[in-house]
């Protein structure tokens, strides 16, 4: 279980850095201020180090976050400052399409407050038209006006008259017991009781890979992530696998957007395949669509899907739905979870999250919104379950800064080979503040690196002092005591970077006693042995090898148990689902859940497939859908099926053997052969005395059938293949797949 965190981490090829918690956001990128979200900021501690002083790269860019015109995207801008009440409101909605056309990215003074959630909905109308009447400009009134028009939508699950209301706390207390009782009393969700939703997940849960979940609300569907996951044991040649899209194609029409969390490969990386089949709008954060863009532009679909950058803080509003983006904390920059706003109530998504106090850029988990989202009712809770077996918090990724710095100091004169995902970009950055710091020059070896490292400068993710990068190929021009290379293989993948300076096969890196590696990563389950043999190798070559459990030089990317309590209590949920992991892990989650006082009944362990029926007073498994692994081989997609598996498994254990028959069309009788050709079963040079046996059986089995003047070859085939499954059995006690050709000529 310990490595179940890392499982997505590798499957998500990593990439990204959020931003520094010095010198204010990045411009674009950041969300509208928010007052606990500052704060965070400001506590954060700062990450100088000598050296660190002077960055070339800006942080700053460009106007983020545009959303493409002519989609219907809008943004509800957080709270602002400006109003105490605004804090307390519900983030306010800026419909911004028919407006200017792209996402608005300033905050604007609330222009409708929805009340907490006890109040009476009647209540906020008046207040509402009040602050519509302060808009001073005409964009600001248009702005107003559909924002109105929006926070009528979202009002409805703050509005609705809630019969259930009393039920829900009783239910609670008798859970609670007495040692809970000053807990604060939960919150009545404000929905409207009739209104339905369906969650449907299509892939990630009982499973760490391949996240993707359908949501149906209100007329109109939308889809969180898109993931894909690496094939097992059981599935040899087989590439990726994906989830199964059949119910999102069949129901293609009612698909309002895909919206991505984060830009690991189990949340993006089926995206390509989906987006094949029907274009469906992309909304991402800004690294996460560059990855994105990486994907579709191999896929050539790059130009033909309309993709929207959207940040924190930002809500896209469907017709009667609305996805509100928050910031939290993971093994990836950028990374959010989701408010999704339904008539029936809100649901909040938190997609994979951790809480890390101490950042290395960007901001804290935004805890404050959970809370005010809590406060006014969450209607379910959808959470990451990956740690969920692991007590305690998971360690900031400041602590493998420090651990970096030990080995940088105590590494002299040696070569430093730094091996870790690629998209962790704030672990990537780390190492180059440590070699800032020791005064190396920083290599990078491995495309994927190279990748998501180029993005992450582009979009100032990274701070990279001019001067520190160098090609490989000028590295020779330095000492080793020089250098840090920063390379892929973490996992020991057979062609990445690093297993080929292991086995000496690496064009520009000859790995030696004067290099110290490490290996900066835990081993996904399923690659310790692939690991182990990358460790054992460099350590014959006479390197020093660094792994983990010696340093603390990895962090997972995912909440521990306490984090996951803290996401119970900010959101204080009616229901719950674990997502996000193997059934142990699921079913973990929902024990942490029950001991915070949920009761079962409102608990859901989902499966792939399984549809969860969702309203203000229930929330149940419903009926199946069309679910599972679509495995991709080459350029097949779903071409391999069950049977293409067994037969691949076949052939591995035991061989294959093929019997080739040529006869005559009209009579049946023999005219060449039987020839048999065997491939990985036994070496026919020294078995000929079995192999002409084998054809005496063959060839007896097709004269009688000529002799009775039977034409049908697939019975004949399949009496060949069983006579012969049994001598070979006999003979070697082994079942080679047998495969009788048999070739008709007719005169
Ligand atoms: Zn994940
Ligand atoms: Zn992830």
């Amino acid at each position: 279980m310990a490595n179940q965190n890392d499982k997505n981490e590798k499957k998500a090829q990593e990439g990204g850095g959020q931003s520094r918690p010095r010198q204010g956001r990045r411009g674009g990128a950041r969300r509208t201020p928010q007052p606990a979200a500052e704060s965070g900021e400001r506590s954060a501690p700062n990450p100088q180090q000598p050296g660190q002083g002077q960055r070339t790269r800006s942080l700053l860019p460009k106007a983020p976050a545009t959303g493409d015109a002519g989609q219907p995207a809008a943004q509800i801008t957080a709270p602002g400052r400006q109003s105490r009440r605004g804090r307390k409101a519900k983030a306010q909605i800026l419909a911004d399409q028919p407006v200017n056309g792209r996402l608005t990215q300033k905050a604007e003074p609330p222009a409708n407050y929805r009340p907490k959630g006890r109040e009476k909905p009647k209540a906020e109308q008046p207040e509402d038209n009040q602050n519509r009447g302060k808009s001073r400009s005409g964009r600001q009134k248009a702005q107003s006006l559909l924002a109105t028009q929006v926070a009528e939508a979202l009002a409805e699950e703050a509005a609705a008259p809630r019969p259930r209301r009393e039920r829900q706390p009783a239910g609670r207390e008798k859970q609670a017991g007495a040692g809970r009782a000053e807990r604060p009393a939960p919150v009545a969700v404000a929905g409207d009781p009739d209104a339905r939703v369906r969650i449907i997940p299509l892939g990630g849960l009982g499973e760490v890979g391949k996240n993707i979940t359908v949501f149906e609300s209100a007329g109109e569907s939308f889809i969180v992530d898109c993931g894909m996951t690496f094939p097992d044991e059981s599935m040899p040649g087989v590439d990726l696998v994906l989830p199964d899209f059949t119910y999102v194609i069949e129901n293609r029409e009612r698909v309002k957007g895909i919206f991505i969390t984060h830009g690991h490969e189990d949340h993006i990386g089926g995206l390509p395949f989906l987006l094949k089949q029907e274009k469906f709008p992309v909304y991402a954060t800004m690294l996460t669509m560059g990855l994105i863009e990486n994907k579709l532009r191999e896929h050539n679909l790059l130009g033909r899907v309309q993709l929207h950058v959207v940040k924190p803080g930002d809500v896209i509003r469907l017709s009667k739905n609305a996805i509100e983006y928050i910031n939290v904390n993971h093994s990836i920059p950028d990374a959010c979870a989701l408010a999704i706003h339904t008539p029936a109530g809100v649901i909040v998504h938190t997609g994979d999250f951790k809480v890390d106090f101490t950042p290395i850029r960007g901001d804290i988990i935004d805890l404050a919104r959970f809370g005010e989202l809590g406060r006014k009712g969450v209607l379910a809770l959808l959470s990451d379950s990956t740690n969920a077996e692991r007590p305690g918090s998971t360690m900031s990724e400041r602590t493998v800064g420090e651990s970096f710095d030990k080995l940088f100091a105590s590494a002299a004169e040696k070569r430093i080979l730094v091996a870790t995902f690629s998209s962790n970009v704030h672990r990537v950055q780390q190492i180059v503040d440590a070699a800032v710091k020791y005064g190396r020059k920083v290599a990078v070896q491995g495309r994927s690196m190279e990748n998501v490292i180029n993005k992450a400068l582009e979009i100032g993710y990274l701070d990279i002092p001019s001067g520190i990068l160098i090609n490989i190929d000028s590295a020779g021009k330095y000492q080793y005591g020089q250098i840090v290379i920063i390379t892929t293989g973490s996992q020991g993948e057979p062609m990445s970077a690093l297993t080929r300076m292991a086995m000496g096969d690496h064009r520009k890196v000859t790995v030696g006693p004067s290099d110290c590696i490490i290996i900066s990563a835990s081993p996904i389950p399923g690659n310790e042995k692939l690991v182990t043999r990358v460790i054992n190798e460099l350590l014959k070559l006479g390197a020093e090898v660094v792994y983990e459990k010696m340093y603390d030089i990895h962090v997972s990317g995912h909440a521990c148990q306490d984090e996951q309590k803290m996401m119970l209590a900010l959101t204080r949920p009616r229901f719950f689902m674990p997502m996000h992991g193997e059934f142990k892990h699921l079913k973990k989650h929902a024990e942490t859940a029950y001991s915070m006082g949920l009761s079962p009944k409102n608990v859901v362990i989902g499966d792939v497939g399984r549809v969860v029926e969702l309203t203000a007073g229930g929330m149940k498994p419903g009926e199946n859908v069309p679910a599972g692994k679509v495995l991709v081989d080459g350029l097949g997609v779903g071409d391999v099926g069950s049977v293409v598996l067994r037969d691949r498994k076949h052939l591995a254990q035991d061989g294959l053997i093929v019997v080739v028959t040529t006869v005559e069309g009209e009579t049946g009788r023999i005219l060449s052969g039987p020839d048999i050709v065997s491939r990985g079963f036994v070496y026919v040079r020294e078995s000929e005395e079995m192999i002409a046996r084998a054809k005496a059986i063959a060839k007896d089995i097709i004269e009688k059938n000529a002799q009775y003047g039977a034409r049908e070859y697939g019975a004949l085939r399949q009496r060949v293949r069983d006579e012969l499954s049994d001598y070979f059995w006999q003979v070697t006690k082994r079942s080679p797949m047998i495969l009788p050709v048999v070739q008709e000529i007719r005169g």
